[in-house]
């Protein structure tokens, strides 16, 4: 099978999987261009610990107090950010690389906390970093290859961002569907350590650390399981030290029984429309899309308790609008998803940025981060509120409050320079004068 047709392989496996997405495979790489990047950086590792890059006359914006402050002056050393300081406090002794940035908004790295990573995709992960993304969640596919990129970053063969992922759950019926399969070569369906089945009778402590074994610092309820399972199952993430993300609703499941299951994050919009379906059977995964938007209104007495449940939890809900908007889709769920999105936002529902497809083939279009903050903004946050679901929100959801999500003193150095100021225009996101990822700036 060429490149083209086994990514398109794999599109077919994820795309009914995720609710969706036209071009979510559209990532077949330019193998020249990888070998180049790769090339390039490996001539520069040897001093890059302590090399000091420093970034002058920007303006920072702090997301979570949704301002800029004056003129300040970036110290980098190595990956670390190591001062944010005033322009008259003394340059570092040694400086590798002064870069002025004079009339720039720096804003952290932006997060994409879904994404899926298939093979032969290193060049469209480098691209997605060039494109501001830094930290992606890749939500379900095959261990073995989120691995080995995610090896590839840490190494700094690649010049992609720092990748986190998932190990997915769901019941028996679910594998029976060929769209699994690509994810679990060599295993038979449901018995991947990072896609297994589950029934009331697995030994769930082994069934978690062969997933945490895999390399996932998540799970993910997928679908076809019950309340009860779903509740022991995040029981146990949590007493192992995983992070679970369910389906808005994961059939028979609902979404107000994952909420008191504990589950960390709630996917996918649409899907919580079911928390009103008269009935909701394991079978009727297989058509999650088609929710009772018509008849669950998003301010009705069934969704509002959903949603103060969920701020009761700290239950975070990463929409993923881009996936169900940005191609052809019911005016109905259109509308219920921005809504929602909207409502739980203003009741103080964390929102998580995720795009369900990183970035599309087109190689001089940006990652679909900078599409899902404009869907946001279009639900009716403000851009400052948009920002922190691709900044501070997926880094606290992610634990690493202390290192990303934020340009300041001791957090990762990954920032984007902006020509324009984001607060005011969250398109500004897409006006990138340089990217700095880990401490390097990026060519474009
Ligand atoms: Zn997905």
């Amino acid at each position: 099978m060429d490149v083209s047709a086994y990514a398109a392989a794999r599109c077919a496996v994820f795309r009914a999987a995720c609710g969706a997405v036209p071009g979510a495979a559209l990532v077949v790489a330019s193998f020249i261009a990888i070998g180049t990047a790769a090339h390039a950086q490996r001539a520069t590792a040897h001093d890059a610990s302590s090399r000091v890059l420093v970034i002058d006359s920007v303006r920072v914006v702090d997301v979570a107090a949704a301002r800029t402050g004056a003129l300040q002056r970036i110290v980098i050393r190595g990956d670390m950010i190591a001062a944010v300081t005033n322009l008259d406090a003394p340059l570092p002794a040694t400086v590798d690389v002064l870069l002025n940035a004079r009339g720039a908004y720096a804003i952290p790295g932006l997060v994409d906390h879904h994404v899926h990573l298939v093979p032969r995709q290193a060049s469209a992960l480098e691209r997605a970093a060039r494109g501001g993304v830094t930290l992606v969640n890749s939500m379900a596919g095959d261990a073995r290859v989120a691995g080995e990129y995610a090896r590839q970053v840490i190494t700094k063969e690649l010049a992609a961002p720092e990748i986190v992922y998932a190990s997915v759950l769901a019941g028996p019926g679910f594998f029976i569907d060929p769209r699994f399969r690509g994810a679990g070569v060599g295993f038979a369906p449901g018995t991947a350590p990072w896609a297994q089945a589950m029934t009331d009778t697995t030994d769930l402590v082994r069934a978690v650390a062969r997933a945490r074994g895999s390399g996932a610092e998540v799970l993910k309820l997928y679908a076809m399981l019950d309340s009860t399972l779903a509740a022991r199952i995040t029981n146990e993430a949590h007493v192992q030290g995983m992070r679970v993300v369910a389906h808005g609703t994961v059939f028979p499941a609902r979404p107000l029984q994952l909420v008191q299951s504990g589950v960390d994050v709630l996917t996918h919009v649409p899907y919580l429309s079911w928390q009103g379906a008269p009935s909701v059977q394991a079978d009727d995964a297989f058509k999650r899309a088609e929710g009772p938007y018509a008849s669950v209104a998003v301010d009705g007495a069934q969704i509002t308790t959903l949603v103060d449940a969920m701020v009761k939890a700290g239950t975070a809900l990463e929409p993923t609008l881009y996936v169900f908007l940005a191609r052809e889709s019911p005016a109905v769920m259109r509308a219920w998803s921005l809504a929602l999105t909207r409502r739980a936002h203003e009741r103080g529902v964390p929102i998580v940025s995720g795009t369900d497809n990183l970035i599309g083939s087109d190689t001089a279009a940006l990652p679909n981060i900078h599409a899902e903050l404009a869907y946001l903004v279009e639900a009716g946050l403000s851009p400052a509120a948009a920002l922190a679901t691709a900044t501070t929100v997926p880094a606290r959801v992610m634990g690493r409050s202390t290192t990303h999500g934020a340009v300041a003193t001791g957090f990762v150095a990954d920032l984007l320079l902006l020509d324009a100021n984001p607060l005011e225009d969250i398109g500004a996101t897409r006006k990138i004068r340089n990217v700095v990822l880990r401490g390097r700036v990026l060519g474009r």
